[in-house]
């Protein structure tokens, strides 16, 4: 049998590094050797450090395990999960980097740097194709790889059927976000019960800025962005799990709701025809309901890795209107995470 490649989970106390802990607890291809937080955490077993918040039991292997500070001295897996606070990650996975190891990071600090990925492996795996020139400007053998914002990742994967056959060109997004979107313990329970929030601090830049990215092209070690206007709402809505998207899009040439329809039922990429361990086949599930999604029936499509989409019809403004949903800590971050590393172990970037 083969070995399993040594992986750390850097925030690994959090909601994000938690869903990490869960999915990764039989992987075959990885297996958890450390786990990273805060001083508040570090010295402690994860079992006491950890406000366990999933629905399935605490893996044992994981519960042993004595929590280390974020430091590239102390933790020693080639390959790092990140899932720590951006201003902590700013440095922190720099450091990583620079010391060798693969970072892949759900965190927003590095998304935006021209030779920094902002990975959806069923859209842009050929972005890989910047890892050099990063190598070269950070100095030895280690990278980051970013997930894409949590509702950004469920907005571009419905997308990338339509971005195959069309030139987008506008959209307006209007998004309803989970309350785990905030991490833990998130938004006080007596703003958000009964109530929806419309604001979330920088959420409406990010699905302003990250899809032309998502969407572009590499150039000489670089990352170049397409063109594409968009104009986002979000909201924080009462909500476990799950981000809803009310997604307006036009296209240079019309597409008809019947055309996305058959586009995005046909959609295969390469993680699906390369069988990685968390590809979902189908990765966007289609459904006719009228009244669905529905984050409570649907966020679980494809284990939490699939999108789901419905409601395709004319917008009488932009061309093309339609609902996504897609698992925030899931496909949104832990198991999108896990999905890069698992393309990056395919293309013997990994130990
Ligand atoms: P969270 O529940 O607040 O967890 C934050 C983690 O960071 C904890 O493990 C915490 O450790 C650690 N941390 C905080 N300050 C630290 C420090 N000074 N040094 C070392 N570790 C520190 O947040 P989350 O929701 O899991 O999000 C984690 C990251 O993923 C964030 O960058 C977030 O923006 C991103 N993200 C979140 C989602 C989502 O749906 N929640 C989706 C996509 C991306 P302690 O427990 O020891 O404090």
């Amino acid at each position: 049998m083969q070995t399993k490649t040594p992986v750390a989970v850097l925030g690994g106390t959090g909601l994000v590094g938690q869903r990490l802990v869960q999915l990764l607890a039989n992987h075959p291809w990885f297996e958890i050797r450390e786990i990273g937080a805060s001083e508040r955490s570090a010295g402690k077993s994860y079992r006491d450090a950890v406000a366990w918040k999933l629905p399935t039991p605490l893996p044992a292997a994981a519960a042993q395990l004595t929590v280390k500070p974020v430091d590239p001295g102390q933790i020693t897996a080639p390959v790092v999960f990140s899932a720590l606070d951006a201003a902590v990650a700013d440095v922190v996975e720099v450091l990583f980097a620079q010391d060798g190891r693969a970072v892949i990071s759900n965190a927003r600090s590095h998304r935006m740097a021209a030779d920094v990925p902002l990975l959806v492996p069923e859209i842009n795996a050929s972005h890989l194709g910047v890892l050099a020139a990063q190598r070269q400007r950070q100095g030895g053998n280690g990278f980051i790889v970013t997930n894409p914002n949590c509702s950004v990742i469920g907005l571009c994967l419905a997308l990338a059927p339509l971005v195959r056959e069309r030139r987008l060109q506008r959209m307006v997004v209007t998004t309803l976000q989970a309350a785990s979107g905030a991490g833990y313990p998130g938004v006080p329970a007596l703003d958000l019960i009964d109530n929806v929030i419309p604001f979330i601090g920088g959420e409406e830049e990010k699905l302003e800025i990250e899809p032309q990215k998502i969407f572009g092209t590499v150039r000489d070690g670089r990352i170049e962005a397409v063109e594409l206007l968009v104009s986002a709402h979000v909201h924080r809505v009462p909500v476990s799990d799950g981000h809803t998207l009310a997604v307006s899009a036009a296209f240079d040439r019309a597409v008809t709701p019947e055309q996305a329809e058959s586009w995005m039922r046909e959609f295969r990429a390469e993680p699906q025809s390369r069988s990685l361990p968390s590809a979902p086949d189908p990765a966007i599930v289609v459904l006719n309901e009228p009244d669905r999604p529905q984050p409570r029936l649907d966020r679980m499509a494809g284990g939490g890795m699939a999108v789901v989409v419905s409601k395709l019809r004319v917008c009488p403004v932009l061309g093309l209107k339609f609902e996504v949903l897609s698992h925030n800590t899931v496909r949104g971050a832990a198991g999108g995470t896990i999905l890069i590393a698992e393309l990056l172990k395919a293309e013997g970037l990994l130990p």
